[in-house]
């Protein structure tokens, strides 16, 4: 234990963020403009900012909008195909371009080219059984506002045209169907990060600091966070005060939140989950595809293992990848420690811990099938995207580290939740992010959520809430029930945001 140094004199900040990657970069840029005034204090372990999930490699860059996601459209008992989760997701994305537009426009994010771009989404499935499933799909989503211009088609020429490598050496007599949405994005989250930090870190009251890891908490009875700031490196701690604190610290936050003692953190646990994705290395291949294109994960297997052939834009070059492969590893950071996922057991969370792994066997048994996938076989599933891939193009590259959330449930003792979960205290003063699905896209859609119950009073004043407008216009509206507004945000932020489509 090293001895923690505090400095009475030092004024308490009203925030500390926890961690810098994409949520808490969006939390600060969003605070500071709705209140100039913040002061706000910044701790990152690493020596650099965006470099565990929210980095472009670690994650697949896909502007999460359900346009391709099949996860996202479940098929109902009676046939029919459930669209709510899809309109959900498309709404969190459109409110994400909004507020990145009024950055650009207020100049505090600089060139929208270095962090996103149009690229089609598309879905691509084969057999009947799915042809079907894609067609009632496609006509169930023209139904709502944000998926209008959706192509589909069952002509392999018209999907040749589309995504070349996919049908290239394809078996003709087996039918297949795509969809195609032109307005779909990729974008890098690890510069969006860097952005939103530079501009963040270059403002009155910020203070910045990597090398730094917070080891423990606690509440005053003042209502004051005491939170122990390790200087990594250098045997030295030091006391940091804030009013309110954000655990953003990606599959670091689980064991942050159970160390901050809050009841709110009962019962939470985590499942971590590795991946790693085929990066292809010739340009000429490449070149060749243009597109997002996901397809339908195995029966059985978890949504996060949706394969995809994916076109990127990283630091000015088109690249392409393929998977992801998921695996297991018992780090909860990619650049963690193997005792994570034993150290955030404890007494509170062992019930759910059990009950959630007794009631996910399958995912246990599908993580260890791909853990023990031979090179042959990663091979054999990239070529049903791609049926001519040659090995010797593709190298195998690790990606970010999930950490699924596990919690208590009356009913079930314990559930896997695979989508994001925000944690706030009673009193407002504290909140966490724990999850990583649909993650990054929607972190505007999170961030103006969090920030609506932890500063309750002054979100619902006049100031704030006509702030909230200025920020992302629809604020406040539904823009699956209002195609009009819809296409508007659209068109603005595609314009702002220099976006083809
Ligand atoms: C394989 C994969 C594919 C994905 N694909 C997509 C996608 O296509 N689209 C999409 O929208 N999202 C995607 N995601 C999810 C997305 O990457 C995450 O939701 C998002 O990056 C999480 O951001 P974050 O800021 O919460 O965490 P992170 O980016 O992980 O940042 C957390 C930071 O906290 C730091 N930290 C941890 N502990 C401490 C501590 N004690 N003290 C100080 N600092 C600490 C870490 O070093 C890190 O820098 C994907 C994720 C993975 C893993």
């Amino acid at each position: 234990m090293t001895p923690a140094i505090s400095n009475p004199a030092k004024p308490v900040s009203d925030v500390i963020l926890i961690g810098a990657g994409i949520m808490s970069a969006t939390l600060g840029v969003l605070l500071k403009a709705l209140d100039p005034s913040l002061t706000i204090s910044v701790f990152e372990r690493l020596d650099a900012v965006g470099a565990e999930s929210s980095d472009a490699w670690n994650n697949a860059g896909t502007g999460h909008s359900a346009f391709c996601e099949l996860n996202y459209t479940p098929e109902r008992p009676d046939g029919s195909i459930d669209i709510n989760k899809a309109d959900k997701i498309a709404e969190q994305f459109e409110l994400s371009k909004q507020f990145w537009s009024t950055l650009v426009l207020e100049g505090q994010l600089p060139d929208p080219t270095a962090f996103v771009h149009t690229i089609p989404h598309m879905s691509f499935v084969w057999g009947a059984g799915n042809v079907e499933y894609l067609r009632k799909r496609h006509a169930a989503l023209l139904y709502s506002p944000l998926f209008q211009g959706m192509e589909f088609s069952t002509d392999p020429a018209q999907i040749a045209q589309w995504i070349p490598l996919v049908m290239d050496g394809r078996d003709p007599a087996t039918p297949v169907a795509a969809t195609r949405m032109a307005i779909g994005t990729d974008v890098n989250f690890g510069a969006l990060t860097r952005a939103l930090f530079d501009y963040l870190k270059g403002q009155p009251g910020v203070e910045f600091h990597l090398g730094h890891e917070i080891e423990d908490f606690r509440q005053k009875d003042d209502g004051i966070w005491r939170l122990k700031v390790n200087y990594l490196g250098l045997d030295v701690s030091r006391i940091e005060r804030a009013r309110f604190v954000f655990i953003g610290a990606g599959g670091g936050s689980l064991p942050l939140l159970e160390k901050s003692g809050i009841p709110e953190a009962n019962g939470f646990g985590g499942f971590p989950v590795s991946g790693q994705w085929l990066k292809c290395q010739n340009p000429d291949i490449i070149a060749r595809h243009e597109a997002k294109v996901y397809g339908k994960p195995a029966v059985g297997s978890p949504p996060m293992s949706m394969p995809h052939l994916d076109t990127r834009q990283i630091n000015g070059r088109k690249e392409l990848l393929f998977g992801p492969y998921a695996g297991f590893s018992t780090k909860f950071l990619k650049q963690g420690s193997y005792t994570d996922l034993f150290k955030s057991i404890e007494l509170g969370n062992i019930r759910p811990l059990l009950y959630a792994g007794a009631r996910n066997l399958g995912l246990t048994k599908y993580l260890i099938g791909q853990v023990l996938q031979t090179p042959r076989e990663r091979t054999a599933a990239l070529r049903e995207y791609y049926p001519k891939a040659n090995p010797a193009d593709w190298q195998l590259e690790v990606a970010g580290q999930r950490v699924q959330v596990i919690k208590k449930d009356k009913k079930e003792g314990g559930v896997l939740e695979f989508g994001t979960e925000m944690v706030t205290a009673a009193d407002g003063s504290i909140a966490a992010l724990l999850g990583a699905s649909p993650g990054a896209s929607t972190a505007v859609a999170i961030m103006l959520e969090l920030v609506q119950k932890c500063f309750p009073a002054r979100a619902a004043s006049p100031e704030w809430q006509a702030r909230f407008r200025q920020l992302v216009p629809s604020f406040g509206q539904k823009l699956a029930d209002n195609p009009a507004l819809a296409a508007a945000v659209r068109k603005h932020s595609r314009a702002v945001l220099r976006l083809e489509a």
